[in-house]
């Protein structure tokens, strides 16, 4: 089957591009959770809080905010951890196999992930996830700061405590997408960048036809998989799709001496420390302002200082590379792997939130079965675009 992939930039250039690098079963909590809203409610002015949510006037937002406020309750919330465990878990093992099989160097290591906590009450905290996910299968062990600073020399001996996951992996995503991007065309793929798609319309059973930059792309199915650009391409098929952007930030820099080997995440501040190679990257904060990529310092600024204070000194080379993207995000906090209503050959694979680079491989093989028919290897019903109605 031929397959043309449309991108409207450079490979890469949307969320994939800058991301903490964490292929993470242990996130398998989804984001609305019980407690999320009042603590947003609390950080509401804080600038450099990890999660923001920028009051303005703007119906999808709020009616966004008020399905996601539903979904922070204790029943969704134990619904969707098994699903995006199995998912989690099932891309892992594809993550494997490619790092395996393919030519592809991405700097691939599965060292776990330590969740340091600089409080007493936030280690308490992370020990109730712990026991969360421990129902669900999830192998962890509570480290006191001396344990973590043994198991992590970077990680301050100070800090109250960590949870270590040694479960997960991490890699650079940019690498990754941009070298299967090279793969494809040897499977009969062809990479088109530089082509925005403006239009789709699904004619008959059978047809589809993607109006772009570059004139027309025809074909049997469509598949929209434009992360937080997902709704402006459903529109065009009259469907409103439940996603609103969470904007995150970045800050890479070349690795010191003496950084992090294991990925370090900062429990109270939210953000992540990831070893990429010979680069260190600092991420996090989460802030609903709708499509605005435009860079705020001071909250890329926080992803560095919250690392700053489990670390140990860093002696920070001034190349640093500082970045911001959009997670496309669902109000219950799973993604959509789903066929749009009314039109079955245009199929919707978005909304992986904090979890995007993680779920890309079992995405990319769900749509695959979807569309040459075979059994799914996952369910998808709790995938389902129809949920939300
Ligand atoms: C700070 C931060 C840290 C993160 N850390 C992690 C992590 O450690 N692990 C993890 O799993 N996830 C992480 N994520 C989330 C992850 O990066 C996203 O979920 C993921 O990148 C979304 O992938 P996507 O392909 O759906 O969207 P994108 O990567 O945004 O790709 C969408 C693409 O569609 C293209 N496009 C849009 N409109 C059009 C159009 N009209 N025509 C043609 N092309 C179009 C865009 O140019 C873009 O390249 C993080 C996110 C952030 C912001």
């Amino acid at each position: 089957m031929a397959v043309a992939l449309l991108e409207k930039g450079e490979v890469c250039s949307g969320c994939s591009f800058g991301n903490a690098c964490l292929i993470t079963p242990s996130h398998a909590v989804p984001l609305p959770a019980p407690g999320v809203i009042r603590q947003a409610l609390k950080w509401m002015l804080k600038e450099d809080s990890p999660l923001l949510i920028r009051a303005r006037p703007d119906f999808r937002l709020a009616a966004w905010l008020l399905q996601f406020a539903g979904y922070c309750r204790t029943e969704p919330m134990l619904r969707g951890i098994p699903v995006l465990r199995d998912l989690c878990r099932a891309s892992l093992t594809l993550f494997e196999e490619v790092a395996r099989a393919e030519d592809l160097q991405f700097h691939y290591e599965r060292r776990g992930i330590l969740y340091v906590s600089s409080t007493d009450a936030g280690f308490e905290k992370t020990k109730h996830s712990a026991e969360l996910l421990a129902r669900h299968g999830f192998e962890s062990r509570a480290l006191t700061g001396p344990e973590t600073h043994a198991l992590e020399p970077a990680v301050l001996e100070t800090v109250r405590g960590a949870l270590y996951y040694p479960e997960d992996a991490h890699g650079d995503s940019y690498l990754f997408v941009t070298g299967l991007a090279r793969i494809l065309p040897k499977l009969g793929v062809a990479v088109h960048t530089g082509v925005s798609v403006s239009g789709l319309r699904a004619e008959s059973p059978g047809k589809v036809t993607v109006a772009t930059s570059r004139g027309e792309f025809a074909g049997r199915h469509a598949v929209i998989a434009s992360g937080s650009w997902s709704t402006q391409l459903t529109r065009q098929l009259g469907i409103r799709i439940p996603i609103q952007p969470a904007k995150g930030y970045s800050v890479t820099m070349a690795r010191p001496e003496g950084g992090p080997k294991i990925p370090v995440g900062h429990n109270e501040r939210k953000m992540v420390v990831t070893p990429i190679g010979d680069r260190l990257r600092f991420a996090g904060t989460l802030e609903f302002a709708g499509m605005d990529l435009r860079m705020n310092e001071t909250r890329a600024e926080a992803a560095v200082r919250s690392g700053r204070e489990i670390l140990h000194p860093l002696r920070e080379p001034r190349n640093l590379e500082r970045w911001c993207g959009l997670r496309p995000c669902t109000p219950d906090g799973i993604p959509i792997v789903d066929r749009l209503p009314g039109h079955p050959h245009v199929l919707l694979a978005s909304g992986h939130a904090m979890l995007g680079y993680t779920l890309g491989p079992v995405t990319g093989k769900l749509v695959s079965e979807m569309i040459a028919g075979t059994p799914p290897s996952l369910p998808l019903e709790p995938l389902r675009l129809t949920r939300f109605r």
